[in-house]
């Protein structure tokens, strides 16, 4: 589908939303489809503000990316758990079917992927950074699109890789989709790279491209610094790097 790429129209209403299913993709994530009646659609990357409501009138708004391709009327997200925080748990781990809140967007006019570009495209991801990028990959896929799309993913270990099978599916299944996953706290036995937080040669440098890349980065805010910093030594300009930040830094 298109969608415009105009901005939403001031003030952003709040749509009723009702959660239509809800799975575990890790230990402590988990997406959360949710059915949004007249939602406008969105771009792969954008991002919603989600308001809950409590019994006493309580509210609390928290932003979370849309992991979903572009579509109307249905959106879904994906959630990692902080312990001590307040919207995550409900969303990790209490959140069920029929179940309402609202949501206000989609948000985001820069960090945003769709067909009509012709880039060749690198992701970069850490932890629950994944998920807008994962709007990208599945939107690619679902236009056709045959650019080459290169994700690396840093994640603690393999078992909080969020959506681990789709990802070794599409690698597959793509043509032109590659994805290299690394871990800063423990890999798989055979996995030739120690250990430890992204290192240059992590990422590849702007000429392993036929041409230069548009390259989206997200994750906490310590990840994204350096994950900038080693694209610029590795050649790609400053222009082409879109950032996105989801928490403290780490
Ligand atoms: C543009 C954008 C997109 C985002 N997309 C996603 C997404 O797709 N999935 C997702 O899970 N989160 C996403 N986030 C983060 C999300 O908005 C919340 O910050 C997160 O879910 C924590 O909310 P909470 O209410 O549970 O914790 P809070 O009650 O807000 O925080 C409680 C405590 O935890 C700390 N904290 C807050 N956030 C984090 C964090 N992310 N990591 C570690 N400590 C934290 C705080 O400093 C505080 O001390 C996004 C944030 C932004 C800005």
């Amino acid at each position: 589908m298109t969608v415009a790429w105009s901005s939403p129209p001031l003030p952003m209403p709040w749509y009723p939303a009702r959660v239509e299913d809800a799975w575990l993709e890790t230990r402590t994530a988990r997406t959360v489809v949710l059915d949004v009646p007249g939602w406008p659609g969105h771009h792969a990357g954008q991002h919603v503000d989600v308001r809950l409501t409590a019994d006493d009138g309580y509210t609390a708004t928290r932003t979370y990316s849309v992991a979903s391709a572009p579509e109307t009327g249905r959106l879904v997200l994906t959630v990692q758990l902080v312990t001590e925080g307040e919207v995550s748990p409900w969303l990790v781990g209490e959140a069920r079917e029929g179940d309402e809140l609202e949501v206000r967007g989609p948000i985001g006019g820069w960090f945003r992927w769709d067909e009509s570009m012709p880039e060749p495209v690198l992701l970069v991801a850490g932890g629950s950074g994944v998920v807008p990028l994962m709007a990208m990959v599945r939107h690619r896929s679902r236009v056709g699109a045959t650019q080459p799309f290169h994700l690396v993913y840093s994640a603690r270990t393999p078992d909080h890789v969020i959506y681990t099978n789709e990802l070794f599916a599409l690698a597959r299944t793509s043509p032109g989709l590659r994805v290299d996953r690394l871990y800063t706290r423990g890999g798989l036995p055979d996995e030739a790279r120690e250990p430890g937080r992204l290192r240059p040669e992590d990422l590849p440098a702007v000429d392993a491209f036929p041409a230069p890349p548009v390259v989206y980065v997200c994750g906490p805010s310590g990840f994204v610094e350096a994950a900038a910093g080693i694209l610029i030594g590795k050649g790609h300009d400053s222009g082409a790097i879109r950032t996105e930040r989801f928490g403290p830094s780490s």
